[in-house]
């Protein structure tokens, strides 16, 4: 399987690049998971010229956003690390990334909650509620792009919905490589009916409605772009216990008639018992799985619902 190329923050491959010399090494991002991934690594402190070790970076309350200050000397690099980061930015789009895991709470990488300080250089911290300079940069210039913090990735579920988007998002790219066409859209979406459906039920019928109105668009691009922008939005959508047990239940509708009441009987009752929580959903998913191949349901065979992501990596035995 050919690796997802993923950016991220240096300092998670165990890349020592932090302020004092040192790192943060990621165990999942660089055990279990690394087979799967190429890594473009990014260190935007150090590429724009700070050097290790260096004094720390911290942001300030500032009227019109947050300002990257330096405390130990004052300095406000604000300006240095727009220009960094829009340069760097240009250049990641050009790569054809599936992904980027940021370093939480970092001034510069951290996507959400970083500490704002007061700005008058007092010790004092409000609310973590900012957005590092760089990762502000990068999820505004790559909007469809799935970004990660490493530290919500020790959640299971934030941990498997990432993963599905990263491979999500491959698929769409190879979609775009080989030619855009109405065609391809909709068998595009054919085969994430149940992922979306487990995502998200209204936004997998918004997506739908936008295929079955191809006339509102001017032109196949147009249309594609609607299309990723509703796709993106419900992958976002972390899904829950409920949504998995609806879309579990609907694709079962699809061979009820082939099982016999011992089969059935099996099967809802794995069902009911992830529901309340008993078994995981690869247990289930498994099931399922295992009476499509029986029964040969064409419609069900090629679902990445059933298929999201390699086995290996066991994220649905967590679920
Ligand atoms: S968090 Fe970002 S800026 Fe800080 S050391 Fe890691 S990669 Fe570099």
């Amino acid at each position: 399987m050919a690796k997802l190329r993923i950016g991220i923050s240096a300092c998670l491959l165990g890349q020592k690049v932090r302020f004092d010399g040192g790192h943060k090494r990621d165990r999942f991002l660089t055990g279990d998971f690394e087979t799967y991934a190429e890594w473009v690594s990014v260190c935007p402190e150090l590429e724009m010229g700070l050097g290790v070790p260096r004094p720390t970076l911290r942001l300030e309350n500032a009227e019109d956003g947050t300002r990257l200050i330096m405390p130990k000397t004052g300095d406000d690099y604000s300006a240095q690390m727009a220009v960094y980061a829009e340069q760097r930015v240009e250049r990641l789009a050009t790569l054809n990334l599936h992904g980027y895991v940021l370093k939480s709470r970092s001034p510069s990488c951290g996507m959400q909650r970083v500490k704002i300080f007061p700005p008058d250089g007092s010790s004092g911290s409000f609310a973590p509620k900012g957005v590092g300079h760089f990762a502000a940069v990068l999820m505004k210039q790559l909007p469809h792009l799935p970004i990660e913090e490493e530290g919500r990735l020790n959640d299971p579920m934030l941990r498997e919905n990432f993963v599905s988007r990263l491979f999500a998002y491959r698929r769409w790219r190879e979609l775009v490589a080989g030619g855009i066409t109405r065609a391809a859209l909709t068998t595009f979406h054919a085969i994430h009916k149940y992922q979306l459906m487990a995502h998200n039920q209204t936004g997998l019928r918004a997506a739908g409605g936008l295929l079955a109105r191809p006339d509102a668009f001017p032109n196949d691009d147009a249309l594609a772009s609607a299309y990723l922008v509703a796709f993106t939005r419900i992958m976002k959508r972390t899904p829950t216990t409920r949504n998995h047990a609806n879309a579990l239940q609907h694709m079962i509708g699809y061979f009820t008639k082939n099982l016999n009441a011992r089969e059935t009987a099996e099967l809802t009752q794995v069902l009911e018992d992830y529901r309340l929580g008993l078994l995981p959903l690869i247990l289930p998913i498994t099931l399922i799985r295992h009476y499509v191949r029986k029964f040969d349901v064409s419609y069900l065979k090629d679902q990445i619902y059933l298929f999201p992501h390699p086995h290996e990596l066991m994220l649905l035995n967590r679920l």
